[in-house]
């Protein structure tokens, strides 16, 4: 779903298109109405929006261009400056990310994190792998902060923000939208994976297919067929928690113990200024 005002659980809304209707996507209005046919309460913006956002937003909405240029686009000495509204398209910027697809990114010295940069992050993702060999993706987001009103990004996009095939594997994504858009990063992983790649190494190397095409920045976590996790980003943090153990079906499901294992991928210098 995208688009789509009022609902706390997207994801299960998300389900409900997959399981009730013909169709993958529903946006908007014709999404709120059928979470309405389907009983999901209407939330209340004000229980949705807290006042931290909306301080967020009043300092976001005048820099779009810088804050995503800080948080997800290839880093550049004084970047923050130019790179404003990099998002439209010159000749120029054509030319510079051809460049830039024949450069391998060169891990650099660590840039610390711009305080004003560390709020806008809102992603979560997860990726399953079922005792039947089955794999399954969801993703969520509020977007970027300060994006125009009806911009959709990557999340809610099959093959982009999210793609699950249990012949292939599954891949959820974060990052900059437009970039991940551009580069089809979720179905990037697993066709990787698809081609015998290692998840954690079907990621990175559609990550970095990304930052060198188009300088975008992101992270992704995944499984393959064989229930194999992995995960990577060339932002400057993304955590990720791995639970894995056998359970038995059902809502009271019980059984071995998850083995939780966590922490933060942190760019792997990709995220610093050369
Ligand atoms: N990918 C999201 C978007 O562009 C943002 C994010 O992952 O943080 O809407």
């Amino acid at each position: 779903v995208a688009a789509v005002k009022n609902v706390k659980n997207p994801i299960t809304l998300a389900r409900l298109v997959m399981e009730k209707t013909p169709h993958c996507l529903l946006v908007g209005d014709g999404a709120r109405n059928f979470a309405d046919e389907c009983g999901i309460e209407r939330t209340p913006t004000e229980q949705l929006v807290t006042d931290e956002a909306r301080a967020e937003y009043a300092q976001y909405c005048s820099e779009y261009g810088r804050a995503v240029s800080a948080l997800f686009n290839k880093p550049h000495a004084g970047a923050a400056e130019s790179n404003a509204g990099r998002d439209s398209h010159t000749a120029d910027e054509a030319t510079a990310n051809e460049d830039a697809a024949n450069t391998a990114p060169q891990p650099a010295p660590h840039r610390p994190v711009h305080a004003e940069t560390t709020l806008s992050h809102d992603t979560v993702g997860a990726v399953a792998y079922d005792a039947a060999g089955q794999v399954a993706c969801a993703t969520s987001t509020g977007g970027i902060t300060g994006k125009r009103v009806g911009r959709v990004g990557d999340s809610p996009l099959l093959g982009l923000g999210g793609y699950a095939d249990s012949w292939a594997g599954a891949c959820s994504v974060t990052g900059h939208g437009e970039s991940i858009m551009r580069t089809m990063l979720a179905s990037r992983v697993v066709s990787n994976m698809e081609d015998g790649q290692d998840p954690s190494a079907a990621a990175r190397a559609a990550l970095t297919h990304m930052y060198t095409r188009v300088e975008g920045r992101g992270g992704a976590i995944c499984v393959d067929t064989q229930g194999r996790i992995g995960h990577f980003g060339t932002t400057e943090a993304m955590a990720w928690a791995e639970a894995t153990g056998t359970l038995p079906p059902g809502p009271q499901a019980s059984g071995s113990a998850p083995v939780v294992r966590s922490g933060v991928e942190n760019g792997d210098g990709y995220a610093s200024v050369p």
